[in-house]
């Protein structure tokens, strides 16, 4: 067993069924606007809600949110529909306005888990108190940052602490707001097994249009709950307006949303399975077999590369070899990208094999 809290002690912290479910606008706006999301969630059967007070805008002069004057409504808008509250900090003065107003769970949002400075002085603040942090990603792709903010938190005695995937930062156009990348939270999960994860579907679209297929990714994947960005009037919400929902499509949603289990299934179901895997350890060892031959083969033409004087890379050949495998895929019904990226990878080994004296 690990040491972290399992998504069971979530449930007695909030009382929550599978998947675990977190909701609420980006920002507190008033109090009327956080007691109607309340309400409106609360009637989702959503247990716990959360509202940001300090936002991280990118540009000065956005809404910033209502800082300490919107925390006493926020525990409020929780206490009157049963409800737990979070909201993000992102200093110790945040920390110390969050314990004073009762609010329950705190996140750190993902401009901050990339800071050590920041997150070290938060976990300190944090030291003694119980109350639960959701870790969100940091903007760039780093399994440790993430993850070495995350032993902050636990170096400093906080047990329940939970990671949120809420997407990275990337450059250009792109269809989400913020890249999935879901091999990074995979791997922090193959890093901390026992650590409850959480998608934020919100944040990786930045679309409401898009939200219920990531949930859906994130929940069938085998994540453990979402952090969902939901506001009474998603039009007029003071930020983030293009991803939030509306109490009435997150309650269809919710109804829409498939769980699986980890681990048990029907005998039958696992016999098939573990019949299938055995033909793809065959096939992972054939293409073991197959990439050390390949090699060899780079290796005999980089000698003579030498011997002759001529330069490693070899533009034109690399141009052939991308397009043929290229349209080869296509004919097979493979994803070209995919397939570029395996033979970018294969040629890089097999240049610095060249490379090598
Ligand atoms: C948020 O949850 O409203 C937020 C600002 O999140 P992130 O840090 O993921 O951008
Ligand atoms: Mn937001």
């Amino acid at each position: 067993m690990s040491d972290f809290c399992q998504i069971e002690d979530w449930r007695l912290f909030a009382g929550s069924g599978r998947p675990f479910i977190i909701a609420g606008p980006c920002s507190v706006e008033s109090r009327e606007q956080i007691m109607a999301a309340a309400e409106s969630i609360s009637n989702a059967g959503v247990k716990v809600l959360r509202g940001g007070l300090w936002k991280p805008r990118t540009h000065p002069g956005s809404f910033e949110g209502l800082g300490e004057t919107g925390a006493p409504w926020l525990s409020e808008a929780g206490a009157a529909n049963g409800m737990k509250t979070a909201t993000e900090v992102a200093n110790t003065r945040h920390v110390e306005t969050v314990l004073r107003c009762g609010i329950d769970a705190v996140w750190i949002g993902a401009r901050t888990t990339g800071n050590p400075f920041l997150v070290q002085e938060i976990a300190d603040a944090l030291k003694g108190t119980g109350l639960p942090v959701f870790v969100k990603n940091p903007l760039v792709p780093d399994p440790e940052l993430w993850t070495g903010a995350i032993e902050r938190f636990l170096g400093c005695g906080c047990r329940c602490v939970c990671a949120v995937h809420r997407g990275f930062h990337s450059y250009g156009e792109s269809t989400y707001r913020n890249a999935p990348f879901w091999q990074i939270p995979v791997e922090l999960r193959r890093r901390l097994p026992g650590l409850p994860l959480f998608c934020d579907p919100s944040h990786i679209t930045g679309r409401r249009d898009l939200v219920e297929d990531i949930a859906r990714q994130a929940l069938i994947l085998g994540f453990d709950g979402l952090m969902i960005e939901v506001h009474p009037d998603p039009d007029n919400a003071l930020s983030d307006a293009a991803q939030q929902i509306t109490p009435g499509t997150l309650a269809t949603m919710l109804s829409r949303q498939k769980t699986r289990s980890a681990s048990t299934i029907d005998a039958g179901a696992s016999a098939a399975i573990d019949d299938l895997r055995t033909g793809i350890d065959r096939i992972d060892a054939a293409l073991v077999d197959l990439l050390a031959e390949r090699m060899s083969i780079s290796e005999s033409i980089g000698r003579i590369k030498e011997r002759s004087g001529l330069t490693v890379l070899q533009t034109g050949r690399w141009n052939t070899v991308l397009e043929r495998v290229r349209a080869m895929a296509k004919e097979k019904d493979l994803d070209e990208d995919f397939i570029t990226e395996i033979f970018t990878t294969i040629h890089r080994a097999s240049m610095e094999r060249q490379l090598k004296k």
